[in-house]
């Protein structure tokens, strides 16, 4: 695809518009670049951008399309906007950055999708190939723009890119080597209006996969298990639960890779180091995609032994006096909550509430299962989530207002043994400006009660 000289309209000036403009400017490109905030907000963009040749239009979307080739919408610009309505009765392409990057490249793509786990099994996928010969890397949603990294690739290096649904949902062509799906429940309902939705962006990453690409599926996940009937792809399937004919699963507590002919023990699942069931899972979904790609099963298995995990996931933070203090703050739907109370041993006094992206908070109070002491909320959700706790029984329940009072209140009425979990079940965008922010300020609350 030769982009010289073509007129091209970024949307959006987050870290993808970045990559992505500076990536358009190396191939020649006359780039435009809009973004509904003010320059205050995107010095530190702009600032990036500094020795490069961009229109700017911030503060509005008012953009003159006559002569645009092509947009490339940012991940979290959503496709309603007036804007992209006029493009389209203009018969302007949208789409974002990781089709480009596939239509401009012959890297192998290793695209991996799901509701919740992304982050953790895209970067273990990329610690097993940094203890390979092969080049690799780790792009996407993780917080890597994929194109400038792609236009600066080897033509062997392997780009292991996290796949959002927003991502995915403006693809057309894409076409990853190796595709994996896993899990899918319902979350961002209010961007994809309907579950369905939700599903088929998420299916956009296997959609044009042949018999050369390989899928690897959740076997555990009904509706994962089931998008075999829709691939013409090499089928790889992963499971906790069931030994499989072929595929890679846990068998009398070991990992075991099987081809259809011989299995293969890889490590005992009691030396992964990442906690939980729902790690295992990202656990088998990393080994899969590593032995599809051919990575040696010794490689694997010294990397699931050092891995630890990334922040903001289910990590250890502190104890003090007998009462252990764990930050999930990435924990941003239900089903990522229920996983990380799941994983932590009782009693617990869970912190939670944040923004409110349409979710049902009906199987997350339930899951306390007699394990949770006392729930702490705050945020927009603390109400709704209140009133679901309430009307399923459950009481011991504290309203706050910042996440000091939250931390300071839940030592308080713990004893030496307790856990302290952050894992909202919410976005943080309603007090934070991301889950990292809140995460620290988690963290940073802890070190207060700590000196105090
Ligand atoms: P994503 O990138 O898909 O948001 P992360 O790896 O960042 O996934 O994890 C997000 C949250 O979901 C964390 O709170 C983590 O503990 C939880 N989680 C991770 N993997 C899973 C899984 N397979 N099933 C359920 N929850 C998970």
């Amino acid at each position: 695809m030769n982009l010289k000289n073509k007129n091209i309209l970024i949307v959006g000036l987050a870290i993808s518009g970045v990559s992505t403009a500076k990536a358009l400017y190396k191939l020649g490109a006359d780039i435009i670049i809009t973004d509904m905030k003010g320059i205050d907000d995107l010095k530190d963009c702009i600032n990036e951008l500094k020795d490069i040749d961009v229109q700017y239009i911030l503060g509005s979307n008012d953009v003159d399309l006559k002569n645009i080739d092509l947009i490339i919408k940012s991940p979290g610009v959503p496709l309603e906007i007036p804007l992209f309505k006029m493009a389209k009765d203009k018969n302007i392409e949208i789409i974002t950055d990781i089709e480009l990057a596939y239509r401009i490249s012959n890297n192998k793509i290793i695209a991996i999708t799901g509701t919740n786990g992304k982050t953790t099994t895209t970067a273990l996928v990329g610690e097993i190939f940094k203890n390979t010969d092969t080049n690799c890397c780790v792009t996407g949603n993780i917080g890597v723009g994929i194109l400038w990294e792609i236009v600066n690739a080897n033509e062997d290096d392997i780009f292991v890119v996290e796949a959002s649904s927003f991502q995915l949902e403006s693809t057309k062509d894409f076409k990853p080597d190796v595709s994996v799906i896993l899990n899918i429940t319902p979350d961002h309902i209010n961007w994809h209006k309907t579950f369905e939705n939700y599903v088929n962006a998420k299916k956009k990453s296997f959609v044009n996969q042949d018999y050369n690409d390989y899928t690897i599926l959740n076997y555990d996940d009904n509706i994962v298990r089931e998008m075999k009937k829709e691939l013409k792809s090499k089928i790889v399937y992963f499971s906790t639960k069931n030994v499989l004919d072929r595929g890679v699963y846990v068998d009398n507590s070991n990992i075991v890779v099987n081809d259809g002919q011989k299995s293969k023990i890889i490590i005992s699942s009691s030396e992964i180091r990442i906690p939980g069931k729902h790690n295992l899972e990202n656990a088998l979904a990393a080994v899969s995609t590593a032995w599809v790609m051919g990575v040696e099963l010794k490689i694997i298995a010294k990397t699931l032994r050092e891995f630890k995990g990334i922040e903001h996931r289910l990590k250890y933070v502190d104890n003090i006096n007998g009462v252990t203090f764990y930050n999930d703050s990435k924990g941003t739907n239900p089903v990522s909550s229920i996983a990380a109370i799941k994983a932590i041993n009782s009693p617990i006094i869970l912190i939670a509430g944040g923004i409110d992206k349409g979710s049902d908070f009906t199987d997350f109070i339930q899951s306390f299962n007699s394990k949770v002491k006392a729930l702490i909320l705050l945020g927009e959700t603390a109400e709704k989530i209140k009133n679901t706790a309430i009307r399923l029984g459950y009481n011991n329940i504290h309203i706050v207002k910042t996440m000091k009072e939250a931390v300071s209140l839940s030592f308080k009425i713990s004893t030496n043994g307790d856990n302290v979990l952050l894992s909202p079940a919410c976005a943080s965008w309603d007090m934070y400006e991301s889950y990292e922010k809140r995460g620290e300020e988690f963290i940073d609350s802890i070190e207060s009660l700590r000196r105090a």
